[in-house]
């Protein structure tokens, strides 16, 4: 979906494919001359690499000037300073779709369910920034359901299909669901939240498929967009 997307609207994508023969020095090397290539305006790493490559040391190797997908530990110190920088794609599609539909964040009590570098913990970092309050709960949060209950925006990701309960929501909250699981009973994805049920309590929510997905698409475009005008400037 990502290149077709990006080859409607006029952005030309070139794939390097890491397949087990790619080492890792072959793959740094490859990212270092695209860092050079100054027609080159956006690298993006898909998430996960083959387990024989320390994707660690790709991402520090990629830096932050060509990361349109901002998840690269450069990126994300930028974020945590509050300096400018590639905003992680989820998450700004997050923020983006909330920013639309005019939801305040300021002073509200947001909950984000998982603490992953390219969901949970920028998305915190984002509303914070956006002046919500701002928990982060993980595997080993005690009582998930009530701390979810306290939140005015609830955003899950989790990667578990339809993880969260309509009993857990507070009614009229706004609820984000970042999840597409891939699931045996149903053709498609499954959201983290179990939507039907759900979406009679909250006041918005997010569909699976739908919502967050096509937001990440778009907001990683956007990123492209704003990375070749700054080599214009
Ligand atoms: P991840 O790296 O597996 O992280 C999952 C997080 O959920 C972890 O922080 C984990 O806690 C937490 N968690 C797991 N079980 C839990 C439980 N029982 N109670 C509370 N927290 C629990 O996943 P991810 O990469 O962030 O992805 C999350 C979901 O978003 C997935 O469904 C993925 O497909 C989706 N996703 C969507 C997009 C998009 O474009 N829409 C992009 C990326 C990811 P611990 O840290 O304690 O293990």
């Amino acid at each position: 979906m990502k290149r077709r997307w990006a080859e409607q609207i006029g952005i030309k994508t070139e794939q390097f494919d890491v397949e087990p023969i790619v080492t890792q020095w072959q793959l740094e090397e490859e990212i270092d001359s695209r860092n050079k290539d100054s027609t080159v305006h956006g690298i993006l790493v898909q998430h996960p690499l083959p387990p024989h490559i320390d994707e660690d040391r790709i991402l520090e190797r990629l830096g932050a000037k060509k990361d349109v997908d901002g998840f690269t530990p450069e990126s994300l110190g930028r974020l945590a300073s509050g300096l400018p920088g590639f905003r992680c794609a989820t998450p700004l599609g997050i923020l983006t779709l909330l920013d639309h539909y005019q939801i305040s964040l300021s002073g509200k009590r947001a909950v984000i369910i998982g603490r992953s570098r390219i969901v949970g913990k920028p998305a915190a970092l984002m509303l914070l920034e956006a002046n919500a309050t701002v928990t982060i709960a993980h595997s080993k949060t005690v009582d998930l359901p009530a701390l979810c209950r306290e939140a005015d925006i609830l955003v899950a990701a989790v990667g578990r299909p339809e993880f969260v309960k309509a009993e857990w929501i507070r009614p009229g909250s706004v609820v984000i669901d970042a999840g597409y699981n891939k699931v045996a009973w149903r053709d498609g994805d499954v959201g983290d939240v179990d939507f039907g049920p759900a979406s009679e309590v909250a006041s918005w929510i997010t569909p699976v498929p739908g919502g967050v997905g096509p937001m990440t698409v778009a907001s990683l475009l956007a990123n492209v967009v704003q990375a070749a005008e700054q080599t214009l400037r």
